[in-house]
């Protein structure tokens, strides 16, 4: 049997796309491309289960793009939906490279700007739109998407999409564009609810999966550190740094706050000022496309980032993904790990974790299906002292969690709140935390020394 070479070549797609792709630098096609291009050019409604870093947005790309072929009257033919406006505007992007020998019209619409600039374009006639489903909403309730002529429809990040609430902005769009039309959904991970969206989104569709559902890139080496506190996550990270054992960097952080506090902790002492960036929805629009495009060049070694700031960014070569914190929605981990070990490069995701973080990464490992390895903290970074309130803030986590898993449990934390703790150890040292963290951190303070070993030490 003659085999086929495995090329671009072997779909039917025309000289355009096939000279885009090779300006993009792509010759062997992904799985999920390998499988998807020609479902899809053959109309078949197609539900991927792909992590980014496979290829997916290309995969579905270029099929579209082979059927909307060219500019045509002024009504968008093809939807594509994304969560956040980054990756809006990195999907559109894509669009913009793939099609570039093409006179295939497109717009990105997304919030946090003033949309007449998106109204004009449209206005002017678009083939393709790449929108987040509430910035779409709001301008077809004011009348200025024309949705007659689509034909093709796609959700990507379908997971993330539900898990930001979109649900009720997607069902009215599915109300009002047209019934016949091709539908595409890709997501990450493949919860209920997802499968759900499935049924009432995709009609007969075809499946691909490239790697089974929320195992991490096999290209990803993980470890984990597990730490008292906050101080020593930032001193391993500073450690990290200083022995130059990441280089190209993304450290993701549960919050705007924190992201902040660790910015201003290595900027200046450990990483050149010019070198780091944080982004996070306090930062204005362009300071983070700024940073994030500065960081995709290499003008920036390092980007701290909250979750949904950094939602779909296409970074590659990042040498290592920091996960300052265990992420609390469980799936994110797989998503901020899919950042680093792109494209056959080998990539480093290091977790750290203080003992209310235990839970969440228990949980984790168990939608990965693996146990992440744990590594000592090396011996040159200072062990910090817990402060007070940091380890009460821990110790009430820890209890809340133990409820949730046993109803009955009544909570060691909250009866040792008569009395109160002695105020007078409020001093945030050491000895203050360990004196009044009672039998609440029985479960975790001894094995990460939360109480007694908090002795700011350097080992
Ligand atoms: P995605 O999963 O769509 O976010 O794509 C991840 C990265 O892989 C992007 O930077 C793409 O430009 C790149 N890419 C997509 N397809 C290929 C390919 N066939 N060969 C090499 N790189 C690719």
């Amino acid at each position: 049997m003659e085999e086929i070479e495995n090329t671009f070549e072997q779909f039917e797609l025309n000289r355009q796309l096939l000279n885009a792709v090779a300006d993009a630098g792509y010759t062997i096609p992904t799985p999920i491309q390998q499988k998807t291009i020609p479902l899809t050019l053959q109309g078949h409604d197609v539900l991927g289960i792909a992590q980014t870093g496979t290829g997916k947005t290309a995969a579905y790309l270029l099929p579209i793009l082979m059927k909307v072929k060219y500019a045509q009257g002024k009504l968008p033919r093809c939807l594509i939906f994304a969560p956040t406006r980054e990756l809006v505007i990195q999907i559109d992007k894509a669009v913009g490279e793939l099609a570039k020998y093409t006179d295939i019209r497109h717009v990105a619409l997304y919030g946090g700007l003033g949309p007449k600039t998106q109204i004009e374009t449209i206005q002017a006639g678009v083939d393709i739109i790449v929108s987040t489903p509430g910035r779409f909403m709001d301008l077809y309730l004011r009348g200025e998407i024309g949705v007659k002529d689509i034909k093709v429809m796609i959700l990507d990040e379908a997971d993330k999409m539900m898990d930001m609430g979109f649900m009720p902005q997607i069902r009215s769009i599915l109300e009002v564009i047209p019934r016949k039309r091709q539908n595409l959904l890709f997501s990450a991970t493949f919860p209920e609810k997802v499968e759900k969206l499935s049924y009432e989104f995709l009609e007969f569709p075809t499946r691909i999966e490239v790697s089974p559902q929320a195992t991490t890139a096999e290209t990803v080496k993980q470890r984990m550190f597990a730490v008292p506190n906050m101080q020593t996550k930032i001193n391993i990270l500073a450690y990290l740094f200083k022995t130059g054992e990441i280089q190209k960097t993304i450290i993701f952080t549960r919050s705007k706050d924190v992201a902040d506090t660790v910015f201003e902790a290595l900027k200046g002492p450990v990483i050149a000022k010019g070198d780091i960036r944080v982004i996070h929805a306090n930062k204005g629009q362009n300071t983070r496309i700024n940073s994030m495009d500065a960081f995709r060049e290499g003008d920036v070694k390092v980007l701290i980032s909250t979750d949904v700031a950094a939602r779909g960014i296409d970074i590659q070569n990042v040498s290592h993904v920091i996960n300052f914190d265990v992420p609390l929605i469980y799936e994110d981990y797989v998503h901020r790990i899919g950042r680093t070990g792109r494209a056959n490069n080998i990539g480093e995701a290091i977790t750290f974790l203080t003992p209310a973080e235990e839970y969440h990464i228990k949980k984790i490992e168990k939608i990965i299906r693996m146990e992440i390895p744990r590594e000592l903290i090396p011996l040159d970074v200072e062990i910090a002292p817990t402060p007070f309130d940091e380890n009460q803030a821990m110790l009430l986590e820890i209890d809340n969690q133990r409820k949730k898993e046993d109803p009955t449990f009544k909570g060691a934390f909250h009866e040792k709140k008569h009395p109160r703790p002695i105020a007078k150890k409020k001093t945030g040292s050491a000895k203050s935390s360990g004196g009044s963290s009672s039998k609440g951190s029985s479960s975790g303070g001894k094995k990460y020394g939360f109480s007694k070993s908090n002795k700011g030490s350097k080992r």
